[in-house]
């Protein structure tokens, strides 16, 4: 038998149409659209799909970059005492030396998730721009320069 798809108007063996369910009489009800239609129409759902979780990671991400953002701005530069207020740009996470650091917070917050943000958080120093310069020369140095 030959039916047309509804999507592409071919005709086709009811063979080429995906089974439905059946009739209590044994017979088959197929699908209106093809089984080529049908996988177009799978595919296009996927990537719609694919998208809109995109679009979600994205807006999570969002409000991790907030959440960060946020945290300097309320906090001070723990060398100098300058609030992050109004320059939350300038304020930057340093690891403590002693921590195994998972990686920056500004990597991180691309990808992680709130509490690991928050775990990482606690292994650093929050700096200023200024003083991540002083502190990293003081580093370098060694400790024995530290006042
Ligand atoms: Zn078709
Ligand atoms: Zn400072």
């Amino acid at each position: 038998m030959i039916k047309i798809c509804r999507v592409c108007k071919e005709n086709k063996q009811e063979e080429d149409f995906p089974k439905r369910t059946k009739r209590p009489d044994g017979s088959i009800i197929r699908a209106t659209i093809c089984k080529l239609c049908q996988r177009q129409v799978s595919k296009k759902h996927y990537k719609e799909n694919k998208d809109m979780y995109r679009a979600r990671d994205k807006k999570k991400n969002k409000e991790l970059f907030k959440f960060v953002r946020e945290y300097k701005e309320n906090s001070k530069c723990e060398r100098c005492g300058i609030s992050g207020k109004g320059m939350p740009e300038s304020m930057d996470f340093k690891h403590k030396e002693t921590e195994i650091k998972k990686g920056r917070i500004s990597k991180l917050v691309q990808f992680s998730k709130k509490n690991i943000i928050m775990e990482e958080i606690k292994k650093c120093n929050l700096y200023c721009a200024n003083c991540q310069r002083i502190v990293e020369v003081e580093r370098k140095h060694g400790h024995h320069k530290k006042k």
